[in-house]
């Protein structure tokens, strides 16, 4: 395993106060499939953000899930944004004070997380089923509303064990039982950005959620909030399909003793017949956008629009809206793309009037 001195241990490297350290935002693709244009539009707006506030971006693969990556896709993503105007600080390949960036590298990182969550009382083994948690959640009747593939119930906290003995984490062999982290019965309160208060009790929607599986994987939830805390990522900027994970990931972050940082969900591009975009859909992809001509002015003029940074379409570079950027002009509600959304990128000419107002 290759992994810098700084991730032997569970927390941040630096000692500096929060407030006297320099901003920092990420990027956390899964190499899943091509990016695609809502996935662009969330990029945008997460560089922006951090670029206005004089930060440093950071690109971290998501890669932690093997059976779903697929080869090529982490540097297709890179090539993809380069395109794009983006550019970035750290990232897995050329390395920065954070390393390694590669989640499928940082096992030893999520291993000392674990075990400061044991020792802290709020990690224990799991052996039930996904089948054992439906059927405990089922009344009596009603066995049949439970269907295959249907989500599974919150953990109930009933089904913890009374007491573990100490020590049980280091007896535990691997394969043994998988491990959830125990949930607090409070309220979670925070603040995004563009989806403002919101309150969740994580015991009643979710309970006490799996940080590794019996298999040996890590959960998105677990490496998603180390990383954030260790790599000191103080704005999360992400798809909306990921506010559901928001209170969840607090708990977990102030059972590590980590600060939270700050959250803001992108509301998703829809495609034109309002269904959820796919990284499979191979049209809507940037490299297929870029393979028929269009240009990424064009792109990034265009989505700035589509967010509500500039007032109509407009070619720009990712540069030139740095200035105009602000929390406050992001349009809520689903984007739903057009149509003919080539068409209408293939409009917009350099020459036109340039972002700036009046
Ligand atoms: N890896 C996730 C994705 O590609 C993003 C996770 C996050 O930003 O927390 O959708």
């Amino acid at each position: 395993m290759n992994a810098a001195p700084s991730s032997s241990q569970a927390g941040p490297r630096s000692r500096r106060p929060a407030s006297q350290r320099a901003p920092r935002g990420r990027w956390a693709p899964s190499p899943t499939g091509l990016l695609h244009i809502g996935n662009a539009r969330t990029a945008l707006a997460a560089w922006l953000s951090v670029r206005q506030r004089g930060g440093a971006f950071v690109w971290r693969v998501e890669d932690i899930d093997a059976p779903r990556t697929v080869a090529g896709m982490a540097e297709a993503a890179v090539e993809d944004l380069a395109w794009l105007g983006l550019d970035w600080d750290e990232d897995p390949a050329r390395g920065g004070p954070y390393a390694p960036y590669a989640q499928s590298q940082r096992s030893l990182v999520y291993e000392a997380a674990l075990r400061v969550l044991a020792k802290r009382g709020r990690l224990f083994p799991c052996r039930l089923s996904r089948r054992d948690l439906i059927d405990m959640a089922s009344a009596p009747h009603a066995e049949d509303e439970h269907q295959a593939g249907e989500e599974e119930p919150p953990y109930p906290a009933h089904a913890r064990p009374a007491d573990l003995e100490p020590g049980w984490y280091d007896r535990l062999s691997s394969g043994e039982a998988a491990l959830r982290f125990a949930v607090d019965a409070g309220v979670v309160r925070f603040v995004d950005r563009l989806y403002g208060a919101i309150d969740e009790r994580v015991d009643r929607s979710v309970g006490d959620f799996v940080l590794k599986r019996r298999d040996g994987l890590y959960a998105y939830q677990l490496a998603a909030v180390v990383d954030d805390w260790t790599m000191e990522i103080d704005e999360v900027v992400r798809g909306a399909d990921l506010l559901g994970s928001t209170a969840r990931q607090i708990q977990l972050l102030e059972a590590l003793g980590a600060r939270r940082p700050v959250y803001a969900h992108v509301p998703l591009v829809v495609g034109a017949g309002g269904e959820k975009l796919s990284k499979r859909d191979a049209s809507i992809t940037l490299r297929s956008l870029r393979e028929q001509g269009a240009a990424p002015w064009q792109v990034v003029g265009y989505l700035a629009w589509s967010l509500g940074i500039v007032d109509r379409p407009m070619a720009a570079t990712a540069r030139e809206l740095v200035s105009e950027f602000s929390w406050s002009r992001i349009a809520p509600g689903e984007w739903r793309l057009p149509g003919d959304l080539l068409a209408r990128l293939r409009e917009l000419r350099r020459s036109s009037r340039q972002p700036g107002r009046g």
